[in-house]
């Protein structure tokens, strides 16, 4: 990874023009960014290659040495030049397209000083069943988020003891490094930047100034959810430093279910009943969504596949709108096993359509052109 050329890394020729770099970087920024990417290694190096990869192409300065010494040109090591600058940049990137992002990236990104103080902004899958789908549901989950660390406020030093001025940058927060012709300016490892380091770190949070806790939330699915909706939890993200928390965004996902199947709003189930609905008629009981049960009358002549509607058992809309239906597909089920009276009587029956007027010419229709096949 660490030798991937910065033109292959974006996906570009050596003739991209600046605003070709600054889209490309946009998309692989957003795709594996590692608040999206939570945990996923591969994303997170993907991540920081391209950023490195932006840095460069993106200054035409950089980008001319790049182009003629390649990484020795730019003193490029991987990992020193990933974040205060990317970042700093991103507001520039993301500026354009506003919301969007900063309501994803909170931390980070969109419009400059107010935003980038956020905490991060969680997203949460939530697997839920079709009945709670339908019905809405008050659903208990764990949250594992970081948090201020109440011990130092956030600060990360031990009480009584404050910090210091960064003695590897002595206290400016970047190093300037010398290698072949060029001498870059990078932010300082030791400090990340801030240039102060803590004289004795918080025994609670190692200095971090953020600890990691689960919390437990009551979530309210309203009826009417579909896979892939989202409820925004205002102030339930990360919190940072400032204390300015993210958002959690609860994605819905609907379990399949045993018996319906959805289709919008509408539910299609199928159900078997004897082969003597089909000719006498009769009534089934079919289960429905909110747990009730139906009463469903089969009309004489009704053949296997046909499909009766039973308005407002689907699913409410989310914005309140009206219920979908309920479709039932009848399926007539003939005896697998005949008794040798049973066998007489359908002979019987048979010979008795067949002979017998009207319905009996269309039966015999039927038999004719089933011979032919
Ligand atoms: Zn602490
Ligand atoms: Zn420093």
């Amino acid at each position: 990874m660490a030798n991937r050329d910065y033109y292959d890394i974006l996906g570009l020729t050596r003739q991209a023009s600046q605003d070709q770099i600054k889209s490309s970087y946009r998309k692989l920024a957003i795709k594996y960014h590692p608040d999206k990417n939570r945990g996923d290694v591969n994303a997170e190096d993907r991540f920081k290659e391209a950023t490195e990869a932006y840095e460069v192409l993106s200054d035409t300065q950089k980008r001319s040495r790049y182009d003629q010494f390649g990484k020795a040109g730019v003193n490029a090591s991987g990992s020193s030049s990933y974040g205060t600058k990317a970042y700093s940049d991103f507001s520039d990137i993301f500026g354009d397209v506003g919301d969007v992002f900063s309501d994803f990236f909170g931390g980070g990104f969109g419009g400059g000083q107010r935003t980038r103080s956020r905490g991060a902004d969680l997203r949460y899958n939530l697997d839920i069943s079709l009945e709670d789908s339908a019905l809405g549901k008050e659903v208990k989950v764990q949250i594992p988020r970081e948090e201020t660390c109440d011990a130092c406020k956030g600060k990360g030093s031990a009480p009584n003891s404050g910090s210091t001025d960064c003695s590897t940058c002595n206290g400016i927060g970047q190093v300037r490094r010398t290698q072949g012709f060029f001498s870059v300016t990078t932010t300082c490892p030791s400090c990340d930047g801030k240039g102060q380091v803590i004289r004795n770190p918080c025994n609670k949070c190692s200095g971090n100034g953020i600890v990691e806790r689960s919390r437990n939330l009551n979530i309210k699915i309203p009826p009417g959810m579909d896979t892939g909706s989202r409820l925004k939890i205002t102030g339930e993200g990360e919190s940072s430093r400032s204390g300015l928390a993210g958002d959690l965004y609860v994605v819905v996902n609907i379990l399949n279910h045993h018996l319906f199947e959805r289709q919008g709003n509408d539910l299609i189930m199928q159900v078997d009943v004897p082969l003597r609905f089909g000719l006498l008629g009769g009534e089934v009981e079919v289960p429905t969504i909110d747990g009730s049960r139906v009463k469903m009358k089969i009309p004489v002549g009704t053949e296997s596949g046909r499909i009766f509607r039973i308005k407002s058992k689907g699913l409410p809309s989310i914005e309140g709108r009206k219920k979908g239906d309920q479709h039932v597909l009848v399926n007539l089920k003939i005896p697998q096993s005949m008794t040798k009276r049973a066998t007489q009587l359908a002979k019987e029956l048979d010979e008795e359509l067949l002979n017998n007027g009207a319905s009996g010419r269309e039966y015999a229709k039927i038999e004719v052109n089933a011979l032919r096949q």
